[in-house]
Order: structure tokens, then sequence, then C-alpha cells
């Protein structure tokens, strides 16, 4: 009896030893085909859209066409590009009602020829790094001339006299992060003031060679702390260089 109860229990104990290992084998061959993660999405995000209505998506589809010469069904982007800016205005609730109408404020006749759609970011960040989501992606948004058909728009509170916080360098580098995870299309992480270097890229869509302006948000050296804590993408090839 004594010998049988062994042997069960080593034939168990045996049995438990392939089976452990089998599974091991099994999950280590899974993980290792599965895609690389580059990174965990924890940041929080809170919703608060701007107006979505039928105005927003007529004006979009007819900056899509008039600008870009192309005809979707809907005012969606296929994101390639973040584009990080700075709102010159000095509060989130002003920056948030500034971009809240579908048609543009009258004081914007700089670029109201051009279309009536008002200037939108899908995200807009507080001075202390607290992320709001202002159109649902990937919605078009109109925030940079010649890439809005592939790009993100982040949005920061703050201007060249009030200089963006470490604490938004923080939460964008995040929400960057969670965008590359859910975007493997994204390549290109930008300033505003970058989005020039780009006008003989294919992804530069603006027909009309006339309408340009010049940007110097988000700042060299906010872009140069963002770079810096992204800077394992770029050396993975993650992320190009401009
Ligand atoms: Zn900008």
């Amino acid at each position: 009896m004594e010998y049988k109860i062994n042997h069960f229990f080593k034939k168990y104990h045996l049995d438990m030893f392939f089976q452990f290992s089998i599974i091991s084998l099994c999950l280590l061959s899974f993980i290792s085909c599965m895609p690389a993660r580059i990174s965990k999405c924890n940041v929080k995000i809170n919703q608060k859209y701007v107006l979505m209505d039928d105005v927003r998506e007529r004006l979009s589809l007819e900056y899509i066409s008039e600008h870009y010469n192309l005809t979707p069904q809907k005012a969606h982007i296929d994101p390639r590009f973040i584009v990080l800016h700075w709102t010159a205005i000095h509060s989130f609730e002003s920056s948030y009602q500034t971009m809240y109408p579908s048609t543009l404020p009258t004081k914007r006749k700089d670029i109201a020829a051009a279309s009536q759609l008002n200037v939108c970011a899908h995200f807009l960040v507080d001075r202390d790094g607290s992320i709001f989501q202002l159109l649902p992606l990937p919605y078009f948004g109109r925030h940079v001339i010649g890439l809005n058909y592939y790009a993100i728009g982040i949005e920061n509170v703050g201007s060249d006299t009030l200089p963006l916080t470490d604490e938004q360098v923080a939460s964008n580098t995040a929400l960057i992060q969670c965008l590359l995870d859910k975007y493997p299309g994204i390549q290109y992480v930008i300033g505003h003031y970058e989005y020039l270097l780009f006008e003989k890229s294919p992804f530069f869509l603006e027909i009309d060679p006339e309408y340009r302006t010049i940007k110097t948000d988000p700042g060299e050296i906010f872009m140069k702390k963002v770079r810096e804590k992204l800077k394992d993408l770029y050396a993975k090839g993650r992320l190009k260089a401009n």
C-alpha cells in the first residue's frame, strides 16, 4: 500500500512536472510571438467633448474636400502624426470655450478665408497635467495646416510668456505612449512650429500653396523635454526623427 501511494505520488508529481513544463513552453512561445507592448495606458483622460453637431461634420468634410481633395464618407483621420501645441490662452476654461463651437470665432480673420470650421485639437492638457479629450477619435480636427488628415493634436494651456509645466511634459508623454499603442501607424511626434518641415512629405495634403502660417508653439524647450522622455522609442525606431 505504501509503495502504491509513493508510486502514485511520484507519478502524480511527474505528470504535474510535465504539464507545468508544457504550459510554460506554450506561454513562452506565445509571449515571444506577441508584438512588444511599448507601454500600458494608465493615464486618466477626462472626456469633455466640444460641440459635436451637424455643422462640425459638414464643415469638416468640406475642409477635407477643399483643402485635401479627398471625399471620405466620414470626417475621420488616419493618425500618422501627433502634433503638440500651446493654446496661447492662459486659462483652461478660456482655451476650452474658444475651441467649443463648431464655427470659427470672428476674431480669427487670419484663417477664416480658408474655412469656417473652428480650430480644435483632440486633447487639451491643463497646467497641472490634467488631460481632457475634446474630440472623439478618430474624428477630424483642424489644428495644423496640411497635416490634419493624419494628425492627432494635443493642446496645452500656456504660451511663450507662460511656459509649459513639467506636469504637462509628463502628461503629454504618457498620453503619447497611449496613442502609440492604439495607433501603430503613428510615426512622428512634432511641435506645431515644425509642421513646414513636412511640406514635401506625402502626408502634407494642403493644395493651396499660399495657405501657410508661421508657428512657434509649443516651444523648442518643451519639445526637447518630451523627446528626451521618448528617447527609447526613437532608439528602437518606433518613432522617426523629423
Ligand atoms: Zn498650434
